[in-house]
C-alpha cells in the first residue's frame, strides 16, 4: 500500500491555485502484510461467513475494551441499528442525540419508527451537553444517544446519572472513539450498549463493519437475533446440533458480518495501541502548534478524557479572518490537505427539515461551530513529513487571510 503523497511545493494560499494531483486525505487505513495474510487464511478455510472467525473477533473486541459481550454487525450503522432494536425502541418513543453527528446516529431511531430528540452541544468539545438534554427528556424519552465526537468520550457520568433517574438506556455512539479512556476506563463498558464502526477511515477496520459491546446478557441475545433475521439460533449451531428447525420471533434483517472481514478486524485489533499511540502524538503536535496560530482554536480536552483522536478538527476564528470557511477549506485543499468537515448538523439535511420542520436556529451552538469547522488529516501512516507540512500550510493559509 503507498500513502498519498503530498505535492511540496512551497505553500501558496491564493485563491484558484490548481488541486494538486493527491491529497492528503483526513483518514486513511492501514493495511500490512498480517493483515492480508490473515483474510487469505480464511478464504481458503470452509468459513468464509458465520464461522469461527466471527466469535474469536467478538471475544478479543470484548476483552479489549472489559465488556462482558461483543456482536458484531455488518456496518456500524447496522450496529446502531441492532442496538436501538435492542434497546426496545418503537413508536411513539423519543431517543435524544447531538445534531454534531453523522446522520447514522440519528437515523437507526428512526428505524425503528422512534423519533430522534435533539439537543444541542458544548462548544469546546462539540459533545452534547447534558444540560440540553435534561431540557428535551419528556414521558416520551426513552434512551440516549450521545456520541464521542473526534473520539473525546461524551461527559458519560453526567449522561449515565441522568438516565438513572429517568430511567433512560444510554447508547453511546463510538465509532470515533474505540480506545478512548473515561475517568482510566475504556469506552465501550460505561454505557449500557456501545457501538463502534470498521469503516476504513476509523481506528480498526474490517471494510465494512460495526461492533454493539454491552454487559446485559439479555441486550447481546436480541442483538444476535436482530443481525440473523430474528431467528433464534444460526446456522453453525444448527449444523452442530444436526437439526432443520429454526424459529424466526421477531422482524430482524441480514446484518452478518463475515469471516475474512472478521479475521481482518483481528490482525488490526492487535496493533490499534500503536496506532492510537501514533494518533495521541500527532494530535499533541497538532495541539501545541494551533494553540500558538491566531486564527484557529484546536477542541477542548476534559481534564477526566484520553481521547482516541478519530478525527482532528480545528476552529476558525472567524472574526479574526477576512474570509469565511469555504475560502479557507479551498485554499488548504488546493496545497494538498484533503480537509473535510464534520459535520453539516443533522437537523439541517433536507430530510429532516421537511419531515421534522427543523430550521436554522434550533440549535445555536452546534450552527454556529459548524460554521468553524475544518477537519485535518488525521492517521495512523501520516510521517513526520506529512504532520509538518499540514502545520505549515494551515498557518500559512490563515496568516494569509488575516484581518
Ligand atoms: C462512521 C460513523 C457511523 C456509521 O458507521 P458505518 O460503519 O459507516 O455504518 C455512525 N456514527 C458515527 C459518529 C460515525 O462516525
Amino acid at each position: 500500500m503507498s500513502l498519498p503523497v503530498i505535492n511540496q511545493r512551497s505553500v501558496t494560499a491564493r485563491r484558484g491555485c490548481p488541486e494538486p494531483e493527491t491529497l492528503l486525505p483526513y483518514g486513511h487505513q492501514s493495511i500490512d502484510d498480517d493483515d492480508i495474510r490473515a483474510v487469505l487464511e480464511v478464504l481458503r478455510s470452509d468459513w468464509i461467513t458465520t464461522g469461527p472467525k466471527i466469535a474469536e473477533f467478538e471475544q478479543a473486541f470484548a476483552a479489549y475494551v472489559n465488556s462482558k459481550y461483543a456482536v458484531c454487525f455488518s456496518s456500524g450503522t447496522a450496529a446502531l441499528h441492532g442496538a436501538s432494536f435492542a434497546a426496545g425502541l418503537g413508536p411513539g418513543d423519543e431517543a435524544i442525540t447531538t445534531p454534531m453527528t453523522f446522520c447514522a446516529t440519528a437515523n437507526c431511531v428512526l428505524y425503528q419508527g422512534a423519533k430522534p430528540v435533539f439537543a444541542d452541544i458544548c462548544p469546546d468539545t462539540l459533545n452534547i451537553d447534558p444540560e440540553e438534554i435534561k431540557r428535551r427528556i419528556t414521558q416520551h424519552t426513552k434512551a440516549v444517544l450521545p456520541v464521542d465526537y473526534a473520539g473525546h468520550p461524551a461527559d458519560l457520568e453526567l449522561i449515565l446519572e441522568l438516565s438513572d433517574r429517568h430511567k433512560l438506556i444510554v447508547i453511546e455512539d463510538a465509532c470515533h472513539a474505540l480506545g478512548a479512556e473515561y475517568r482510566g476506563r475504556r469506552v465501550g463498558a460505561l454505557s449500557h450498549m456501545t457501538v463502534f464502526s470498521f469503516h476504513p477511515v476509523k481506528h480498526i477496520t474490517t471494510g465494512e463493519g460495526g461492533m454493539v459491546t454491552t454487559d446485559n446478557g439479555q441486550f447481546a441475545q436480541r442483538l444476535r437475533m436482530f443481525r440473523n433475521h430474528g431467528i433464534d439460533c444460526d446456522a453453525r449451531q444448527r449444523e452442530s446440533n444436526g437439526s432443520w428447525h429454526y424459529d424466526m420471533v421477531s422482524l430482524g434483517y441480514n446484518y452478518r458480518l463475515t469471516d475474512f472481514g472478521c479475521a481482518l478486524g483481528l490482525s488490526q485489533l492487535r496493533k490499534l495501541d500503536t496506532n492510537l499511540a501514533r494518533r495521541r502524538q500527532i494530535a499533541n503536535q497538532y495541539t501545541a502548534a494551533f494553540q500558538k496560530t491566531p486564527g484557529v482554536t484546536p477542541l477542548a480536552v476534559r481534564r477526566e478524557v484520553n481521547p482516541a483522536w478519530h478525527l482532528y478538527p480545528i476552529k476558525l476564528d472567524l472574526a479574526t479572518l477576512r474570509v469565511g470557511r469555504s475560502e479557507i477549506f479551498a485554499a488548504l485543499r488546493a496545497v494538498g490537505l484533503g480537509v473535510n468537515v464534520h459535520y453539516i448538523p443533522v437537523h439541517l439535511h433536507s430530510y429532516y427539515r421537511k419531515n421534522f420542520g427543523y430550521r436554522i436556529g434550533d440549535y445555536p451552538a452546534a450552527e454556529g461551530v459548524y460554521e468553524q469547522l475544518i477537519t485535518l488529516p488525521m492517521f495512523h501512516g501520516m510521517s513526520d513529513h506529512n504532520l509538518d507540512y499540514v502545520i505549515e500550510a494551515v498557518r500559512k493559509v490563515v496568516d494569509g487571510y488575516a484581518v
